[in-house]
């Protein structure tokens, strides 16, 4: 069996191929950047499976180069909007996604964003290292705090529910929430209030979170008119995806103190940031590091590895993306 892995991965994971026998096949040559499209369909001809991260577009001209021996695409993150879904069912080739075993570590990271925003942590920084501090001060760097406040998920999955926890355990946040699928257990467990309108959410909170899949219908979920819905103190967190936020519409809302601020780890245009983001002082960004942890990373290896052994092995995997 071969396998290609279009960007180096934690060895974890590539081990547990190599012990299998498997010929593996890593495109070292984009350690640091995205792999480019020759660089996938050269790399993919011939092998069994390709072990591929969200930098990736697998098309169908991806597949098609891979065929007739690819049976599996294995995505090394839990959204796979970078996969044609459709292309690889029509070629018979199984995708497979990495849920649950980053849930913690993106939910701790949007903390991190909602707390770096809240109490302006990235400008503080910034102010002590040019050495503006000359002398503690009364209203210097005034924040928010999160405490006993409204926080409103969007997206009541996996992520998004360990938000919750955190939430309304550890902050003792009122959560309200949207999603297509309401969640009454979680309700009764977390006092968590249901708002079946996301244009009725959007008023009551203090803090958004988004936790959505990339699909047609959250494309710009939030919009120039979804921001204005929202109260000027309130702040935006994204960790989903960039396009479900319209950053053109981010940035205004944001210079016009539509809304206070904004904390981003996705972007739009990925890997470039709108411009007029980076010149705002109310806003956090981070580079797609929601999962990054060294834990965390090791594991995604190794449940995309599984997911390879075992369709080669002729089983269901377990991550299967139907
Ligand atoms: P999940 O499938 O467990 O949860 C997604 C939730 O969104 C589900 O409850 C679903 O019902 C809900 N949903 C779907 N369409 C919706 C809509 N239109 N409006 C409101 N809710 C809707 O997935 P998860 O593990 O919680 O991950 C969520 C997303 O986070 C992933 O799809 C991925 O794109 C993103 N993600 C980002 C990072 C990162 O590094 N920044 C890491 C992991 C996941």
């Amino acid at each position: 069996m071969r396998i290609f892995v279009t960007r180096p991965v934690p060895e974890a994971g590539i081990k547990m191929l190599r012990d299998k026998g498997y010929e593996v096949l890593i495109n070292e040559a984009a350690k640091d950047r995205a792999a480019t499209l020759d660089e996938l369909k050269e790399g993919v001809k011939g092998t069994d499976a390709v072990l591929a991260v969200l930098t990736d577009k697998i098309t169908a001209e991806v597949m098609d180069a891979g065929l007739p021996t690819l049976k599996i695409v294995a995505n090394f993150a839990v959204g796979y909007d970078n996969i044609d879904l459709g292309a690889a069912k029509q070629k018979n080739i199984m995708v497979t996604n990495t849920p649950g075993v980053l849930t913690e570590t993106v939910a701790e990271h949007t903390f991190a964003l909602m707390m770096a925003i809240a109490r302006r942590i990235p400008e503080a920084d910034k102010f002590a290292r040019a050495g503006k501090f000359t002398a503690w001060g009364p209203e210097l760097f005034l924040g928010t705090d999160l405490c006993h406040k409204t926080l409103g998920i969007i997206g009541l999955g996996q992520i998004g529910s360990r938000v919750a926890l955190h939430a309304a355990k550890g902050f003792e946040m009122r959560v309200l929430y949207y999603d297509p699928k309401p969640n009454p257990d979680f309700e009764k467990e977390f006092g968590a209030v249901y708002v079946a309108d996301i244009d009725e959410l959007l008023p009551q909170c203090d803090f958004i979170s988004i936790h959505v899949p990339l699909l047609d219908s959250t494309r710009h979920l939030i919009n120039e008119e979804r921001l204005k819905k929202m109260k000027p103190s309130a702040y935006l967190i994204n960790t989903s995806r960039g396009p479900v936020v319209d950053e053109k519409a981010l940035a205004q809302a944001l210079k016009n103190g539509v809304i206070r601020g904004a904390a981003l780890d996705v972007f739009e245009f990925e890997p470039e940031i709108t411009p007029e983001l980076k010149e705002l002082d109310n806003i956090v960004l981070t580079p797609h590091i929601a999962s990054a942890t060294i834990g965390t990373r090791s594991k995604m290896a190794e449940l995309a590895a599984n997911n390879i052994i075992e369709a080669l092995e002729g089983r269901t995997p377990p991550n299967l993306v139907k």
